[in-house]
């Protein structure tokens, strides 16, 4: 009986040890999603104002999140607190003092700013330039399939207009890094040309032109270090309304439909000078701009392991106030990106609530002016506040998209690097199945923060909710695009999937502890294209 009782006592005191044991090792699961919708709520509120770089809603949000990472323990990492403060340039481009018009024939036809084309203060637009003109086809040129849309021509002192999108031919991991704005502008540099029209592929574009127009007055920014600012060498950079682009091919033997028929299903285009110049006055307001990324650091429990980072990166701005659609000006960003930021701060209350200590710390890290083409990762990738050789990776997150159910994971990267291996083990395990981006053509890849980890050779993935290309889950998001992306009604008033939002933050928190603990860190794949940007890689690049 006292042999009996004690064996039992041991025996509870094992089976309660190994309880604490595991509860000190388990990764948090079961998020429900209406924690992280809450926060959802917080971030996308209107007193937020739609959260733009710079702005005081952005100040607010931060100061918010940054309040509810001291409530999960978290440590400052910043440079200041924490904060990494950033500098930029604002451009704004005033249209009343700006024109557009094309010469040619005798002729000189003036285009109406919004209705045919508008500039872009994404480049450094010059005052005036007044230049001829060259189709490029997708003026794209990629060295390692032996592909160059510039072959044969002369673009020095020229204004290239090209059809955005790449031939079928072209991997689209290669593609979308030459179709990226840093590697356009680079090669422009080189060949001499002074900037570029853009022709949006009607066959590929995510939000209608009507609505793409209205962010045009709203101002852009440059990181105002001018060795971070790819785009100071472009003077000119305009976008061309795909339903009036006819007016650039007058003259020239080709027409425009003909290009959009070719470039539908990636097909090759052809390349000639168009028999019309153009003669360009912009004028940008300039002012400078401060604003903040967000660091924090979740300590690592393993004495020699803590030295290393994996990021959990979101976004936190978004678009801000701008023109009105349907009487609302206030563009809140519920899913772009307070979604993702949420999930960050629930994944470091959950971590928190848990005590989850992971080998290697982890830095959860909110991110600004992706929106003005991922400047604040940018600087944080090229200024890390932790030795840049420390972060071993990067797990993204922007737009995951709960709104249908999560069967399916769409892994941006799922075959570039050990990530993906990492990604799809722990998605399995929880019964989630993974695929590649189903719309390669969308450039999701080089389109948000995890590029400028990439172009530090840190291995990096995102991941969203995904729907099986061609099911009616697909057509939903692709509703959800066309009618509420970079709309004021991507609020906080949209249905939501709970359940896929939960999901989605137990895969999330499951691979975010299974690659801190890991033995070895993350490698890219010998065959993946990305691994040239690794700081010892040589070649082209
Ligand atoms: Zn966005």
């Amino acid at each position: 009986m006292a042999k009996r009782f004690l064996f039992s006592i041991s025996m509870a005191l094992l089976i309660i040890l190994g309880i604490s044991v595991l509860a000190q090792n388990s990764t948090p699961s079961n998020f429900n999603g209406q924690s992280w919708w809450d926060y959802v709520k917080v971030l996308a509120a209107d007193e937020m104002e739609g959260r733009e770089t710079g702005s005081a809603g952005l100040q607010k949000a931060s100061a918010y999140v940054v309040e509810q990472l001291k409530k999960s323990g978290l440590e400052p990492a910043g440079s200041n607190g924490f904060y990494q403060p950033v500098q930029f340039v604002s451009r704004q481009i005033d249209e009343s003092g700006s024109s557009l018009v094309l010469v040619g024939g005798g002729k000189a036809e003036h285009l109406v700013l919004g209705e045919d084309a508008m500039f872009s203060t994404r480049a450094n637009l010059a005052p005036s330039v007044n230049a001829s003109l060259v189709f490029v086809g997708y003026g794209l040129k990629v060295p390692e399939k032996n592909y160059d849309d510039f072959a044969g021509l002369d673009v020095k002192g020229k204004v290239v207009v090209f059809l955005s999108g790449s031939p079928a031919d072209i991997p689209t991991a290669l593609a979308s890094h030459y179709q990226s704005t840093g590697e356009r502008a680079r090669l422009l540099r080189q060949l001499g040309a002074i900037g570029y029209i853009s022709i949006p592929n009607p066959a590929s574009m995510d939000i209608p032109w009507s609505r793409m127009t209205l962010a045009r007055a709203r101002p852009s920014m440059a990181l105002a270090d001018p060795t971070l600012d790819d785009t100071k060498d472009i003077h000119l950079a305009v976008t061309f309304n795909p339903a009036d682009a006819e007016k650039l091919f007058a003259g020239s033997g080709h027409a425009f439909a003909e290009i959009a028929a070719l470039g539908k299903d990636r097909g090759p285009l052809p390349h000639f000078p168009l028999a019309l110049s153009l003669q360009a006055k912009a004028k940008v307001i300039t002012k400078n701009v401060e604003s903040s990324n967000i660091v924090a650091k979740l300590p690592g429990s393993d004495a020699k392991l803590k030295d290393e980072y994996v990021v959990l990166s979101a976004h936190l701005d978004h678009l801000g106030i701008g023109e009105p659609i349907n009487g609302d000006k206030i563009y809140n960003g519920a899913m772009d990106n307070a979604s993702g930021s949420a999930m960050l701060l629930d994944l470091a209350a959950a971590m928190h609530a848990s005590n989850v200590k992971p080998k290697r710390s982890i830095l959860f890290l909110f991110v600004i002016a992706e929106e003005k083409g991922l400047l604040g990762s940018k600087y944080f990738a090229a200024h890390p506040t932790v030795p840049k050789s420390s972060i071993i990776a990067d797990l993204n997150t922007d737009m995951f998209l709960p709104i249908i159910p999560l069967k399916v994971l769409t892994v941006q990267g799922l075959s570039e690097s050990d990530l993906g291996d990492d990604a799809r083990e722990v998605a399995t395990q929880l019964g989630v199945a993974v695929q590649p981006d189903p719309e390669p053509l969308r450039n999701s890849f080089v389109r948000s923060d995890q590029y400028s980890f990439i172009r530090q050779g840190i291995p990096a993935l995102s991941m969203s909710v995904g729907a099986v290309k061609g099911s009616p889950e697909a057509a939903k998001q692709k509703q959800w695009l066309t009618e509420r992306y970079h709309a004021p009604s991507d609020d906080i008033n949209q249905p939501v999937d709970l359940a896929a939002a939960g999901k989605y933050e137990d895969v999330m928190a499951a691979l975010a502890v299974k690659v801190a603990d890991a033995a070895e860190v993350p490698q890219w794949k010998s065959d993946s294209f990305f691994r040239r940007f690794l700081p010892q890689a040589s070649g082209v690049h």
